[in-house]
């Protein structure tokens, strides 16, 4: 749809919700029941339509409003650039144009320094603790702080889990051969990467493969072993790494637009807050149920060879995420205090998860 047409049709959709947006009395003969308005709202996502678990899980959301409003929510979901680029989503839910987005947080960091801690940073929490934070630690409170300031209300609404750390025609034995690396790792990761030598280079995903293939990258990251065959990246690369430092558990986002949200009756906000607690706990399930289901298959089908980074090359990677982090916050007093309480928590998360997670997973599963 072109951009005229596209606002044309946005302010058809506004206006069919102001014309409805009372309840209204019913006065036919039959009965005086009130009739409830529709919602039509338009959601636009960052991913390509119904990509696997993330463009499906825009499709549950869908499904899931109307079924918890009783047909009074109808979310009609479009994917990365079939109404607007896909990048553009935070700008038009901002602008009002759609009501509602879904995307990962870290795409708008240019926004603001504080907004990457709201999706993922290196070395940093996993999508348990994550959610920890979010819900019960503070931090959902501080990215409402942060997204008020654009007029949006942010949801988390799905989850990765750990990632894996790609795929790589060079062995890494040794930070030295991160020198002169030519990866497609974006955002905080590149930059990471950059501090050790090594050369973050952008690529669409529908590049990705024929840069690898061709010598023009010699590594790249992208999610994890489901999404990961599907690109083919296992027939061309001879080294697939663990784990993802750079993304340990990216948290997802449903945002919306502030001034129809808090319009809303108390009851559709909660169904709107609920579905996306739902899609948070379906999208992190469906990553886990399927992603060894896709590395045994990787590895049966093809010669690429699991590999882990030796620990010298993940600490100097952490100590180079330390300097970055400090240079994306100090000159920002609420990035600051994002990064403060994402910090300390966690600082108590990883004493917890010492006594519990790991020595489970150590020791005894
Ligand atoms: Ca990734």
């Amino acid at each position: 749809m072109k951009r005229s047409s596209f606002i044309q049709h946005s302010l058809l959709g506004l206006a069919g919700v102001a014309s409805c947006s009372k309840s209204v009395e019913h006065n036919d003969n039959q009965s005086n029941a009130l009739i409830e308005p529709i919602y039509r709202w338009k959601c636009i996502t960052t991913w390509p339509p119904n990509f696997p678990v993330l463009g499906e899980g825009a499709n549950l959301l869908a499904k899931w409003l109307k079924e918890l409003s009783g047909g009074r929510i109808a979310l009609k979901v479009f994917g990365g650039g079939e109404l607007v680029p896909a990048l553009s989503v935070f700008d038009e839910v901002m602008n009002g144009t759609v009501e509602m987005g879904v995307g990962v947080p870290y795409y708008w960091t240019g926004k603001h320094p504080a907004i990457p801690f709201f999706a993922t940073i290196p070395f940093g929490m996993n999508a348990q603790q994550m959610n920890a934070w979010l819900y019960c630690g503070g931090g959902l409170e501080l990215w409402k702080e942060v997204y008020a300031k654009f007029g949006i209300i942010p949801f988390p609404a799905g989850n990765t889990g750990v990632q894996m750390g790609g795929w790589f025609n060079k062995e890494i034995l040794s930070v030295e051969d991160l020198k002169g690396l030519k990866m497609r790792i974006p955002g905080f990761g590149g930059k990471v990467l950059a501090k050790l030598g090594g050369t973050p280079v952008l690529s669409s995903g529908s590049e990705i493969y024929t840069n690898l293939e061709t010598g023009v990258i010699d590594a790249t990251e992208w999610i994890g072993p489901y999404h990961d065959y599907k690109m083919g990246f296992h027939k061309i690369a001879k080294y697939y790494y663990s784990p993802g430092w750079h993304e340990p558990g990216p948290n997802l986002e449903v945002m919306m637009n502030a001034t129809t949200f808090n319009a809303l009756p108390a009851d559709i906000k909660a169904i709107v807050e609920t579905a996306c607690y739902r899609l948070n706990l379906w999208t992190l399930s469906e990553f886990e149920a399927k992603n060894m289901d896709y590395l045994n298959k990787i590895l049966t089908e093809s010669k690429a060879e699991l590999k882990q980074f030796p620990k010298e090359v993940l600490n100097r990677l952490r100590e180079a995420t330390d300097e970055t982090m400090e240079e994306l916050v100090s000159d920002n007093a609420l990035a600051k205090k994002v990064h403060d309480s994402y910090r300390s928590f966690q600082q108590k998360m990883s004493g917890w998860s010492e006594l519990t997670e790991k020595l489970y997973h150590n020791d005894i599963s």
